[in-house]
């Protein structure tokens, strides 16, 4: 299937790894000129060298903290009419919530509630006039199923799904479309660092650690970031204009309910 978009312009931000290249990766293959941002300048740049070679798309890395004023600033000014915007940031640390202090939980809500915002207030209404928009934002299977170790993930994203479902059905008829994609376990760095903890804190070998995660999932398996970046790549697709304020979950199967 065509998805459309070639041509598009799209900022992925937090991109040189993981989920954000995947993303970036697939909307490349789709035509796609990309600005791609990360705090790494060298990781930053190889993957954006690896792109252009995967795939001979444009790819401009912008390095800097996308969660401050001045990396959105920079990325914005890369690419200051995007038609596609790619929300994703790091995710808060695990722990117990009596050992959090407002300063941690103020960068929680920084990092994955805000900064998605002021990027969607900086680039929606450009959308708006062009007739053309698709915003994706990366959060997590937590906003649908609490994960206890992780509750400033749990808050900061669900504030980001109450102000999406709202801005989405305002926009919506411009063809400006906002759908939010819930990743469960992907095999990323982030994941991996999790079961190098885990195996450390219980003493059992990783890829067992790893092989129970997978049994977890109805799947069998924990998930390729590469499915992600087509799922994400769907998202921006232009066929997809009455898909609006939707919560994805690609997750194998994990979240047990019979709909929704
Ligand atoms: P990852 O493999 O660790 O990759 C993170 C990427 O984001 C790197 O490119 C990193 O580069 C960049 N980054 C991090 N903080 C940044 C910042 N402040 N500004 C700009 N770039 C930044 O992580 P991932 O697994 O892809 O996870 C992506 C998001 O999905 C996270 O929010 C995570 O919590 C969420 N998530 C992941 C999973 C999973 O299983 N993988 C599941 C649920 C939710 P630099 O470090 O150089 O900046």
């Amino acid at each position: 299937m065509d998805l459309g978009l070639q041509g598009k312009k799209a900022i992925v931000c937090a991109a040189s790894k993981g989920l954000g290249r995947a993303c970036a990766i697939s909307l490349a293959r789709e035509g796609v000129e990309l600005v791609i941002t990360a705090r790494t300048a060298a990781d930053l740049e190889a993957t954006a060298a690896e792109i252009r070679q995967m795939t001979g798309a444009k790819v401009t890395p912008v390095a800097g903290d996308i969660t401050t004023e001045a990396g959105r600033e920079a990325a914005l000014a890369a690419c200051p009419a995007p038609d596609i915007l790619i929300n994703n940031a790091g995710g808060p640390p695990r722990g117990d919530f009596r050992e959090w202090d407002r300063d941690m939980w103020i960068k929680a809500v920084d990092g994955n509630m805000l900064t998605p915002i002021f990027l969607i207030k900086a680039v929606v209404d450009g959308m708006i006039d062009r007739k053309f928009g698709r915003i994706v934002n990366i959060t997590s299977g937590s906003v649908k199923s609490p994960i206890p170790e992780l509750g400033m993930s749990n808050g900061a994203r669900a504030g980001l799904t109450g102000f999406v479902a709202g801005l989405s059905r305002q926009v919506a008829k411009h063809n400006v479309i906002i759908n939010n994609l819930l990743p469960g376990p992907f095999m990323t760095d982030r994941l991996r660092a999790g079961f190098v903890e885990a195996a450390k804190k219980s003493g059992r070998p990783i890829d067992e650690v790893v092989q129970d995660r997978a049994r977890s999932t109805p799947a069998g398996r924990v998930g390729d970031p590469a499915e992600f970046g087509d799922a994400c790549a769907f998202l921006c697709s232009a066929k997809i204009s009455f898909m609006v304020g939707q919560n994805l979950l690609l997750d194998g199967g994990a979240f047990n309910s019979t709909m929704g």
